[in-house]
């Protein structure tokens, strides 16, 4: 017996990074025996930022679904499913939109930094209100686990009060979720400032060789007051030290009092850390070989992912139709 359901996914505007794996992706693999587990390919949610490129949803959609094969989600076991294939989705985000206030949206701590950051100003309808869809991906399969990275809290905490909300107006049909953030909630990127983002270029992928890896931590930002290998650096506001901490646990006391006292350079420390990434994402690479070797495996298991979640969704409309009073004939 299951102890529930997990919903999660990502959005396919490219591959899967470090951040999605220590944010979401280990908790899935760990829980997916425990509960029942749906993953949702957020393609529509990706148009919000790339609706002027829906031309590249395609591709993504497979580069994330071999992402999640490769780390070790087990198609037997979890279900992956494309979101535009699942119109019950949009109607229920149509249903919520009637009683979210704009204002709740405008004051989503996340909305706000990302709108920031991409620089938008003048939001689009569609950007504006992705918490409001995101309620309504969790809340069609009556989720009540959310494995997610820090910044889709508030997400989590919208989607709650819409189904509290839904529930009060209209009849108890729909389940409140619960978010689960991963062993490091906000991954930095390579830039030491952002958080690591598909769309931000500060990204290493699960996909990566050691070459690319090496070149990518090479110009990771370490202490700026550090020139020579002698002078003594300063670990706290040191973007590759911050990675030691969490893949290079054993020898991280270690590299931090050789660092305090100029006794490792940065070069090395680097070094180190490359060795130790490319170690994680080694057997990765291996399992990504198999499927990319075999693209219609790939595509069979998302359109049977699909078909499966699409009864799911059928019958949860049916259920807030009802629940509406708008269930005419
Ligand atoms: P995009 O730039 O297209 O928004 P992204 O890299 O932000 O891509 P999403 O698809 O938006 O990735 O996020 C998918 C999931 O991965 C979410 O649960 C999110 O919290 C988590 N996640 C993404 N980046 C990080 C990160 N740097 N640290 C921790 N969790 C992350
Ligand atoms: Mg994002």
């Amino acid at each position: 017996m299951k102890k529930g359901r997990i919903l999660t996914g990502d959005r396919t505007t490219g591959k899967l990074h470090l951040g999605h794996y220590f944010g979401s992706l280990q908790n899935r693999v760990k829980l997916q025996y425990e509960y029942e587990t749906f993953i949702i390919l957020a393609d529509v949610q990706a148009l919000t930022t790339h609706f002027e490129n829906p031309g590249m949803l395609s591709e993504s959609l497979r580069n994330v679904a071999i992402d999640y094969l490769s780390v070790g989600i087990d198609p037997e076991i979890s279900t992956i499913f494309v979101q535009s294939l699942i119109p019950e989705i949009a109607e229920l985000t149509i249903y919520y939109s009637m009683f979210v206030s704009v204002n709740s949206l405008r004051h989503n701590p996340t909305i706000k930094t990302e709108a920031k950051e991409r620089g938008y100003n003048d939001l689009t309808y569609g950007f504006l209100g992705y918490p409001v869809s995101q309620a309504a991906d969790i809340s069609f399969c009556k989720a009540n686990l959310v494995p997610v990275g820090e910044d889709q809290v508030p997400h989590i905490e919208m989607c709650r009060k819409i189904v509290r909300r839904f529930n009060e107006l209209y009849k108890p049909v729909l389940v409140e979720p619960q978010a689960l953030v991963g062993e490091v909630p906000r991954l930095v990127g390579l830039d030491g400032k952002l958080k690591m983002s598909k769309s931000y270029g500060n990204a290493i992928y699960l996909s990566e060789n050691y070459d690319d890896i090496m070149k990518k931590v090479r110009e990771a930002v370490t202490d700026p007051n550090r020139i020579k290998k002698t002078d003594p650096g300063n670990p706290d506001i040191c973007t590759v030290f911050s990675y030691q901490n969490i893949f290079n646990k054993t020898e991280k006391e270690n590299i931090e009092e050789l660092c305090r006292s100029g006794r490792i350079g940065c070069v090395e420390c680097k070094r180190i850390l490359a060795g130790k990434i490319n170690e994680l994402i080694t057997p990765f690479r291996e399992k990504r070989a198999y499927y990319e070797a075999h693209p219609k495996l790939v595509d069979e298991i998302l359109i049977a992912g699909t078909n499966k979640v699409r009864e799911v969704a059928k019958e949860t409309m049916r259920e807030v139709r009802e629940a509406m009073k708008i269930n005419y004939f």
